[in-house]
């Protein structure tokens, strides 16, 4: 499966003491995560969105378990959330690879040598065959985040 051949750039001990990700402020925000055609369908909107569930003033996805931080469905969890804090943006430039400013380990390695190793790894990645056919196959994962580019940075253009 495409997730498991992906490396990850943040430590799931850093991942599992933050409270950011799998939450989101709004039950429409655009920072859901969006799941592929041939991803796990159970548990997704028909916009394609994981669904979420009300927990205190904010909305957590259905497959998140807040007793201890961890995915529910961690080896088939859709391939925006293995990415993370890497997002892909579709928009009249093309398909764009950026990082999410909001991640608090992106905001304490943006400058750093392992960031760069990581970024040429992912630039790597989505030149292989099999990752643009992954892509095709899932196109409902090319979506345009070009309104919150105050929030991201780009890193490169991806080849389709
Ligand atoms: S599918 Fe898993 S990793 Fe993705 S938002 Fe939900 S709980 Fe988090």
């Amino acid at each position: 499966m495409m997730i498991n051949q992906l490396k990850q750039f943040v430590p799931s001990s850093v991942c599992l003491q933050c409270d950011g990700c799998c939450r989101v402020e709004l039950a429409d925000s655009p920072w859901r995560p969006k799941v592929g055609q041939q991803e796990i369908q159970d548990g997704v909107d028909q916009a394609g969105y994981v669904k979420t569930i009300p927990q205190g003033d904010r909305h957590q996805c259905v497959f998140f378990n807040k007793t201890d931080n961890t995915c529910g469905i961690y080896g088939q969890r859709p391939f925006e959330c293995a990415l993370y804090p890497f997002v892909l943006s579709n928009s009249s430039r093309g398909l764009e690879m950026y990082m999410h400013l909001a991640c608090p380990y992106v905001q304490q390695h943006q400058l750093s040598q392992e960031l760069q190793e990581h970024a040429a790894y992912l630039k790597e990645f989505f030149s292989r065959p099999e990752t643009k056919a992954y892509l095709k196959n899932n196109n409902r994962l090319l979506h345009d985040y070009t309104s919150h580019n105050q929030e991201l940075q780009f890193l490169f253009t991806v080849e389709v």
